[in-house]
């Protein structure tokens, strides 16, 4: 017997926002010999991983990393400022932040679930197309004249949507309540693809992940802190131990971890980092967005709706597509990864079966992008779905006549 499958040689097109596909620069590093965690090397490693993850994260001050996905460092950040019953004021922008706000309903905490009201006219939440009203934030801050509300948190970039929001403009508000909350941030699939600054834009607790736009197999997540957010762990009173940040930071100013840190991904890690401050972040950052252009002007030639409404947000990681009522992107996302051996990101949540994402990050090039587009309009067109014209045509061309030089040399905000 012959097995016939269109899909038995060559790489897997793994297209979703995260995991991402992992350079063999990066798996070469992890491949080496595991250390000795107690070791002279050992130091060496951790001191060098620290500094260049605060240069990702764009602060001065300590990031502690978890041997956890994202959803761990999600819960050390809120179990490490908060006490039992604290009010928190968080912001429904999509699945993600769904997630958040659960884990801090399950741990005890009174988080309250602000969002932009209303369905638009694809049937969809109008809070799930745009990014974070800050104007709502503030409004809702004001209110707050008992300084109940602990902590402000939202996501930056929402990876079930592709819809980034406005961080600076958060903070903006919560300094015009006069309002003492912190404020965190979930950058999980962020980081080190769409501009973001832990200092500047006055973050108190930045949650981020390994296996977005660091390139990194899942399994390590990081804490970035505030001077603010380690005086508040000081004193709040949810059990926290594994998580709690005040033993790992005092041992890694020496290099090392009070457990057993996850050493391979740590040499990833350190190569990840190489490769992302070698090009520096304004190139990486444009690099994204240029290809977050380019998948637009896809999508506008096939005549379809991106997830995100608001042109000022899109996300330079992903790119969310509505399908037309009556076709169910689950199943042109099952026959895509069939024929094509293609992976594109589902619909989440409320967005089951209405919609597709498409990742565009880390380690990705213009002729790997094409080709995930190639098998998306190949599917759209076997799926039957009335195309209004060739996204891959337009793309082409974005592509050709768009150099990085272009994009790196607009201003980002
Ligand atoms: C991926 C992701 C998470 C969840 O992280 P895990 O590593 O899957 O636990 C949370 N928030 C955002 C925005 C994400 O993209």
């Amino acid at each position: 017997m012959i097995a016939l499958d269109d899909h038995a040689s060559g790489r897997h097109f793994l297209q979703i926002p995260g995991p991402s596909p992992v350079p063999d620069r990066i798996l070469r590093a992890i491949s080496l010999p595991t250390i000795d965690h107690r070791g002279p090397e050992f130091a060496t490693l951790g001191k060098k991983v620290i500094g260049g993850l605060q240069q990702v994260f764009q602060t001065e001050h300590p990031v502690v990393i978890y041997p956890a996905s994202g959803t761990g460092a999600w819960e050390a950040a809120l179990v490490n400022v908060a006490s039992p019953g604290d009010s928190l004021l968080m912001y429904e922008t999509g699945h993600f932040a769904s997630l958040w706000q659960k884990m801090a309903q399950r741990l005890g905490l009174e988080p309250e679930f602000l969002a932009l009201p209303g369905i638009d006219e694809t049937g969809l939440p109008r809070s799930w197309r745009h990014g974070v009203q800050a104007d709502l934030i503030e409004e809702r801050l004001r209110k707050d004249g008992a300084h109940r509300i602990k902590a402000v948190c939202v996501v930056h970039n929402e990876t079930s949507t592709g819809v980034t929001s406005d961080i600076a403009a958060v903070r903006r508000a919560i300094d015009a309540a006069g309002h003492p909350a912190l404020l965190m941030v979930d950058t999980i699939s962020g980081l080190a693809s769409a501009d973001y600054r832990h200092d500047a834009w006055g973050v108190d607790v930045t949650v981020s992940g390994s296996q977005k736009g660091l390139m990194l197999p899942p399994g390590i997540s990081f804490n970035a802190l505030s001077p603010k957010a380690i005086e508040a762990a000081r004193t709040a009173r949810l059990p926290k131990a594994f998580w709690a940040w005040d033993e790992i930071v005092e041992m890694n100013k020496g290099g090392y971890w009070p457990c057993t840190p996850s050493t391979n991904l740590l040499y990833g890690l350190s190569e990840a980092l190489d490769m992302v401050l070698e090009q520096g972040l304004p190139a990486v950052f444009a690099r994204h967005q240029r290809w977050g252009e380019g998948v637009r002007t896809a999508v506008r030639a096939w005549g379809l709706p991106t997830q995100c409404a608001d042109e000022r947000v899109h996300s330079p990681v992903l790119t969310g597509v509505i399908t037309p009522q009556g076709v169910d992107a689950d199943a042109l996302r099952r026959l895509i990864h069939e024929r094509f051996d293609l992976s594109l990101g589902a619909g989440l949540g409320k967005l089951r079966g209405r919609m597709f994402r498409i990742g565009h990050l880390g380690d990705c090039n213009d002729l790997t992008l094409m080709a995930a587009l190639t098998g998306v309009e190949m599917g759209l067109k076997l799926a039957g779905v009335p195309l209004a014209g060739s996204g891959v045509l337009a793309a082409m061309a974005f592509f050709a006549g768009t150099p990085l030089v272009d994009v790196a040399s607009r201003p980002i905000e």
